[in-house]
């Protein structure tokens, strides 16, 4: 089966609808989604509903942390910095009671497909914690024993970390790298029977890699083959949305860049 794995689409619907274009050329049966539908984007109820409208093709999405601010669920908004927190409470009065009442449908626990696990965030905090570092991610696997792979969202950056136990003199090391992807990284099979690893798809409507394109994944789930994809979409078109919303500067300006 061909997974389409994306995450992080942000109320960015012109990525959003590019990233779809895009894998439809190329096919898939299923798409994962691994939280953060709205918060910084121009559209957040047409992302919703386009979302919605993708069931039953669509078999897991999820909860992220902006998705929660917006529903005012576990947090308090002062939590996040000034701008994201702006785009938090636009996004919360643009909100019909339909968009609502789906955001709120969407789990903020971790869900288990075959070998792989989802979720928003880390393995042991699934809607809040960044797996930015070898550190982080280590700390995970070692608290978390249970996982092979773990998908991720999050961040916005499209990485992967692996894990291993080495023995020596009757004593165990484990050993966690980053593995630092260029843009448009070559296909990578993920060989989650020698080693154990948390994967990030990056982000479709804020990319943080310094890569303005839309980001994400197609899975193979029997070769286990994983291809990291990125697409030019219209930013300017984005940009201007969110001007004409009021959203703040730095948020529109950031799309530019890729951070
Ligand atoms: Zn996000």
């Amino acid at each position: 089966m061909k997974v389409l794995v994306i995450s992080d689409i942000h109320g960015n619907l012109a990525a959003l609808e590019t990233v779809l274009k895009d894998a439809q050329g190329r096919g898939y049966d299923e798409i994962w989604c691994l939280g953060d539908v709205v918060g910084y984007g121009p559209d957040p109820n047409a992302c919703i509903e386009r979302l919605a409208a993708l069931e039953p093709q669509l078999t897991v999405r999820l909860a992220g942390n902006h998705d929660y601010a917006v529903l005012g669920k576990e947090i308090n908004v002062e939590d996040f910095n000034p701008e994201a927190q702006k785009a938090v409470l636009w996004t919360r009065a643009q909100l019909t009671d339909e968009t609502r009442a789906y955001l709120d449908t969407l789990p903020g626990q971790a869900v288990q497909r075959g070998p792989f696990m989802l979720v928003h965030g880390s393995p042991r905090d699934p809607v809040w914690e960044y797996v930015l570092s070898p550190r982080i991610a280590r700390e995970n696997f070692e608290e978390m024993p249970d996982f092979r792979c773990c998908l991720v969202g999050h961040t916005h950056v499209p990485t992967m970390f692996s894990y291993r136990v080495d023995r020596r003199d009757g004593q165990t090391f484990g050993r966690c790298l980053q593995h630092r992807l260029t843009p448009g990284p070559p296909d990578v099979t993920l060989a989650f029977d020698q080693v154990r690893l948390i994967v990030n798809p990056g982000s479709v409507g804020q990319p943080r890699d310094h890569d303005p394109r839309a980001s994400y994944a197609l899975l193979d789930t029997e070769t286990r083959l994983w291809t990291y994809v990125r697409v030019e979409y219209p930013i300017e078109e984005t940009q201007h949305r969110m001007l004409a919303a009021g959203l703040p500067e730095r948020l529109i300006n950031r799309l530019s860049f890729g951070w």
